[in-house]
């Protein structure tokens, strides 16, 4: 990527400055810090997402932390995705965040909006809409998010969970390797497969 600085954005400000709380040496700000990966120091900057339209220039990569999934958070989140995919030479990772403890996240309905909790052992499930009596295949998270936020292949989509803090600092990770990847990457054996980092 063409710069190294990574904005990391989340609709919830507590989540994002975990995410910069686990990945960085020594935060110089709550909204900004410093990490070094593979050797290399990475500039990261936080972002609720209202501002990504204007400040994205100034950014070679962002990781997107994704938390509910209720229609009106979607709807948010498919706009931040959409600045990004438009970028050329950026690079995108979405990052969902489970916080300690918490089996279960929150989806909506694809039929009819209708919020439900999905417990994470009935994950490849079949279920039912409360509501409108849909049928669906109860999805693991990551491939959840991949379907409603509609991304393009090639997109990594993580798992950082509150209680493994080196979860956060393999996306991180997982985000540089694919931009190595991509350009001529460094001998350093620095590179990271993308690939789901199971507990
Ligand atoms: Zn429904």
């Amino acid at each position: 990527m063409a710069s190294k600085d990574i904005l990391v954005v989340s609709l919830n400000p507590e989540e994002g400055k975990l995410f910069l709380k686990e990945v960085c040496e020594m935060p110089v700000l709550a909204e900004s810090g410093f990490a070094e990966v593979h050797g290399s120091e990475v500039d990261l900057q936080l972002s609720n997402g209202e501002d990504v339209g204007e400040i994205v220039e100034g950014f070679g990569g962002a990781i997107i932390m994704v938390h509910f999934m209720d229609l009106i958070t979607v709807e948010k989140l498919r706009g931040i995705y959409k600045v990004f995919e438009r970028k050329p030479d950026f690079d995108t990772l979405i990052a969902v965040y489970k916080p300690m403890g918490q089996n279960i996240f929150k989806v909506s309905c694809l039929e009819c909006g209708q919020k439900m909790w999905i417990p994470d052992n009935r994950q490849g499930a079949t279920g039912h809409c409360p509501k409108c009596k849909q049928a669906f295949e109860l999805t693991r998270r990551e491939d959840h998010v991949r379907m409603v936020l509609g991304l393009v292949e090639g997109i990594p989509v993580v798992q950082v969970a509150e209680e493994d803090g080196s979860s956060f600092k393999s996306a991180l990770e997982t985000l540089l390797g694919k931009a190595s990847n991509e350009k001529d990457a460094p001998d350093s054996g620095g590179r990271t497969k993308l690939r789901i980092k199971k507990k």
